[in-house]
């Protein structure tokens, strides 16, 4: 499932009547609303267990996932691969400065925000890190992590080598029984060679090329730190580094 099928207000008035007979839950439109399907499922799951309609996902240990590579790598590429895959999987709406590109949605892609905004959410604290990439400012929401993790999901969060510098500090601090700490996995995404990030790049068709140079400019200094994550996987063939990850994620999480 992509992470741009979230269920919305139309999807909720064109269908979700039929749902109703079978999940009184389902109702509620602001508890649907803005969910992907899975996290529906999981949300209706906890609320209803025991129902014969759903069946319970397998207790594992929920993860903390961050994944970070240089811009083109193939990180959103693999996000939603994985979303689709683990039905107790949550994807980490960031906020950011930058304009939408292509066909992305506010609060679906990104929570999109003026730079006044973002100040304002700096002050409020509500920031579990932010950091200024490519000229333009990314957050991570501390609120909707605490509430998914509480829930028992799972998380993944897209972020640069800067932000997942400062998550890590924020999990070390944190006792070793806390969930965060106890499921955090960070992984680097390797790009097979400068020549194949800039034809991804290029490819993606999203980007001007100004934009397209600063951001190979970036990936050699970000590529410099991969070490400081616990685990490097290098894109070449997308089938092959999706395998590595879902092995990674299986054995952390207790599935393998
Ligand atoms: P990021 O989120 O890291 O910026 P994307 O997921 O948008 O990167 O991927 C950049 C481009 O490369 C996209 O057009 C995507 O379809 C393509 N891509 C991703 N992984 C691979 C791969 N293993 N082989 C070839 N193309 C890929
Ligand atoms: P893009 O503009 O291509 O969507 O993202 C640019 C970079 O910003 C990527 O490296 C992406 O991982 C990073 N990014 C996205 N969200 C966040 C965030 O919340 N925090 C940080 N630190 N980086 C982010």
């Amino acid at each position: 499932m992509s992470r741009r099928n979230r269920i919305t207000p139309n999807w909720f008035d064109g269908v979700a009547a039929h749902y109703t007979l079978l999940f009184p839950l389902v109702k509620d439109k602001a508890l649907c609303c803005n969910r992907t399907p899975n996290q529906l499922r999981n949300h209706l799951v906890l609320a209803e267990r025991g129902g014969n309609w759903y069946t319970p996902p397998m207790q594992t240990k929920p993860l903390f996932i961050v994944i970070s590579a240089p811009s083109g790598c193939g990180k959103s590429t693999l996000c939603d691969m994985l979303l689709q895959h683990y039905n107790d999987l949550s994807y980490s709406v960031s906020c950011t400065t930058r304009e939408p590109r292509g066909m992305e949605e506010d609060g679906v892609d990104y929570h999109f925000h003026t730079l006044e905004r973002f100040r304002e959410l700096i002050d409020e604290n509500a920031f579990l890190e932010y950091a200024e990439v490519h000229g333009n400012f990314y957050g991570t929401l501390k609120a909707p992590i605490a509430e998914d993790l509480a829930s028992g999901l799972s998380i993944v969060m897209d972020i640069d080598v800067q932000g997942a510098a400062k998550v890590r500090e924020h999990v070390k601090a944190l006792p070793a029984s806390d969930p965060m700490r106890d499921g955090f996995v960070d992984i680097f995404i390797m790009p097979p060679s400068m020549e194949e990030l800039r034809r991804r790049l290029e490819g993606r068709s999203t980007d001007a090329p100004e934009v397209i140079e600063r951001r190979l400019e970036n990936a050699e200094g970000e590529i410099a730190r991969a070490d400081e994550f616990m685990f490097k996987v290098v894109n070449d063939e997308l089938s092959v580094a999706f395998k590595r990850i879902c092995d990674i994620l299986d054995v952390k999480s207790g599935r393998m």
